[in-house]
């Protein structure tokens, strides 16, 4: 019998339909930001309940332009969570803001609500949450808080995209919402991202943000007030964001079937009794991103790094999402230490994404948790 072919942690889903699109894009003379932007953006802000949205060339650009929006800068502090892709607090500094972390709650792996009032100071401005593996962040406690303290909110809904609260999508209400379409996200638009804005003032003045500050009127008019960069998303892109989501719906429902899978295979192998932490069984909001596994660190005789290339050999992909932010040398350097966020710093030396993309079969799912579990047995003091 034949080795199964590896099964990567995740994968983009290009059908031939947007292939053959984009070729026509290609031939159109026209390949950079132009009427596919239009039609991605307008398509965006549909599912975002009519809201402004803009399209930019990736979602770390997408948050950093909120942040400009929204006038934060040095002096200002955005409390936000130290469990995610390092983009997230990368773009507050990046501003001259200062991140102010808050641990995350164990059992959803995202910021810990509860925490965040003791952390807000004069100088705090906004609240920057993530939907980690698309599991949303409680909205209505969320919103709350910010309107308590007065605060804007960004949220970082890179993983979320096709996630719900309360029944509604995911950027179709709230304050900024910020979204990637990076190719390990759901939808992709090879690199990419979006940004939901309230009003036209905002969405034009991320606009001048998104390229060169340049605002343009009449046929020849050209004026520019503030610096802005180079951010635009070109057609090509868009035209590849453009077919992914027709697809959304029932790219997002093979992601929760999978996800049903692991959890039935999960408990029928008793991944529990041996101490594997299980992300919380949501099937209503979340779009069921990334599926992670919490390693059981007191009772593993070998590191994570031991396992993750133990399922290579078996051909089986895993990924760690994420280390612990504060605990890389520039934020050492900025003053965080090892012990300030005891739960991130656990789920960023356990946690562990095991495959789920839309094109895996049932049987990788039981190939997974079969090879994870005989493998956990062999590790366990
Ligand atoms: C992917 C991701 C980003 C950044 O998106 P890019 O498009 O890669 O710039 C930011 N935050 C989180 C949580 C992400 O997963």
């Amino acid at each position: 019998m034949s080795a199964p072919d590896f099964l990567p942690f995740t994968k983009p889903a290009i059908d031939d339909a947007t292939i053959q699109g984009v070729v026509e894009v290609l031939r159109s003379g026209w390949i950079t930001s132009g009427p596919q932007v239009k039609a991605f953006e307008a398509r965006l802000s549909a599912h975002c309940g009519g809201r402004p949205v803009r399209a930019f060339n990736s979602g770390t650009c997408t948050m950093e332009i909120a942040l400009r929006v929204a006038g934060i800068g040095p002096g200002h502090e955005v409390i936000t969570t130290p469990l995610s892709w390092v983009a997230t607090s990368n773009v507050i500094l990046a501003v001259g803001a200062r991140p102010v972390f808050v641990d995350i709650d164990p059992a959803t792996r995202n910021i810990d609500l509860g925490r965040i009032e003791a952390a807000v100071t004069p100088a705090t401005r906004a609240i920057m949450p993530v939907d980690l593996a698309g599991l949303p962040v409680d909205r209505d406690r969320l919103h709350a808080l910010a309107k308590k303290h007065r605060l804007r909110v960004i949220e970082d809904a890179a993983q979320s995209y096709g996630s719900t609260w309360q029944g509604r999508n995911i950027g179709a209400f709230g304050d900024f919402v910020s979204f990637s379409f990076h190719p390990n996200k759901n939808v992709t638009s090879i690199e990419g991202g979006a940004l939901v804005l309230n009003d036209e003032r905002e969405a034009t003045l991320a606009e001048q943000y998104r390229l060169q500050g340049v605002i343009r009127s009449g046929m020849d008019g050209m004026e520019v007030e503030i610096v802005g960069g180079k951010f635009n998303l070109t057609d090509v892109a868009a035209r590849v964001g453009l077919g992914q989501l027709d697809r959304l719906a029932e790219f997002n429902a093979r992601r929760h079937a999978l996800a049903r899978r692991y959890f039935a295979a999960f408990a029928a192998a008793g991944a529990e009794k041996l101490g594997l932490g299980l992300p919380p069984a949501n099937f209503t909001d979340t779009n069921w991103h990334m599926f992670q596994v919490m390693l059981p660190e007191p009772r593993l005789k070998v590191p994570r790094a031991v396992v993750m290339e133990e399922l290579k050999a078996a051909g089986i992909g895993s990924q760690v999402h994420y280390p612990a932010i504060h605990r890389f040398k520039l934020y050492r350097k900025l003053g965080w230490k090892d012990g300030d966020f005891p739960h991130a710093e656990y789920a960023g030396r356990n946690i562990l994404t095991i495959p789920l993309f839309p094109a895996m079969a049932d049987t990788d799912v039981d190939r997974v948790v079969g090879t994870l579990m005989t493998l956990l047995k062999r590790s366990l003091k």
